[in-house]
């Protein structure tokens, strides 16, 4: 009796593993939020990812407010702002962050050919292997457009976010960081922008209050791994 409660219980597990593994890949290897602190009792944890850079002036100060603090984030690129701009390339990567893709145009991929979609990726994984000797891993689609063609043409896995501030909407950097720190939840993905000083100021300040509430900073891909 004892051996086939274990192994009804068993195949209950299995059961229920293999319908949250489904629900995951039909999400097509997107990640919104994944929870670490009741699952495996570690501190609460957040990402930082910042679209639409470099910006020439920006983003140096966002990695200036990043190295002081000893906070790791990730930057999704756009590939036409990255010439003229290697050098702040070569820092976030040189400074441990994760470089992501943001398409070379900053265009909604589903509105084109797969052909001309999958280039709006390569060439900016390519821009950034000159500079860094690794190309791109991970994207965010603008406008979080995406679907399953895309992952199979670029390699690349999708990353959406749980925490959209709407910071290019405003200068009020209160604003910004009340909007992110007032929902904030141990495994979100905080979606923000280095093109604006506004936001970069923001992004300080929400490290500065979730560092005192114990939170920890990761990268978006330490976030899938763990
Ligand atoms: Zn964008």
């Amino acid at each position: 009796m004892r051996t086939k409660f274990f192994h009804g219980a068993g195949l209950a597990a299995l059961l229920i593993l293999s319908v949250c593994l489904g629900a995951f890949l039909a999400e097509g290897k997107s990640v919104l939020r994944i929870s670490g602190e009741e699952a495996f009792g570690q501190k609460k944890r957040v990402a930082l990812t910042f679209d639409d850079g470099p910006h020439p002036s920006n983003t140096g100060l966002l990695l200036d407010g990043l190295r002081e603090r000893n906070v790791k984030a990730t930057f999704f690129l756009i590939g036409r702002n990255i010439p003229g701009n290697e050098a702040v390339v070569r820092r976030i990567y040189e400074e441990g962050h994760l470089i992501g893709n943001h398409t070379y145009d900053h265009v909604d991929l589903t509105s084109m050919g797969k052909e001309e979609a999958c280039r709006q990726a390569l060439e900016t994984s390519r821009l950034v292997q000159e500079i860094t000797g690794q190309g791109t891993e991970f994207i965010r689609a603008p406008f979080g457009a995406w679907n399953k063609e895309l992952e199979a043409c670029t390699g690349m896995i999708h990353v959406k976010w749980s925490v959209d501030p709407l910071d290019w909407t405003t200068e009020n950097v209160t604003l910004i960081t009340e909007r992110v720190c007032e929902t904030i939840e141990d495994g979100d993905i905080i979606l923000l922008h280095d093109w604006y000083k506004s936001s970069v100021e923001a992004a300080l300040q929400i490290v500065d209050t979730l560092l005192e509430r114990g939170y920890e900073f990761v990268t978006v891909d330490q976030m899938i791994l763990l």
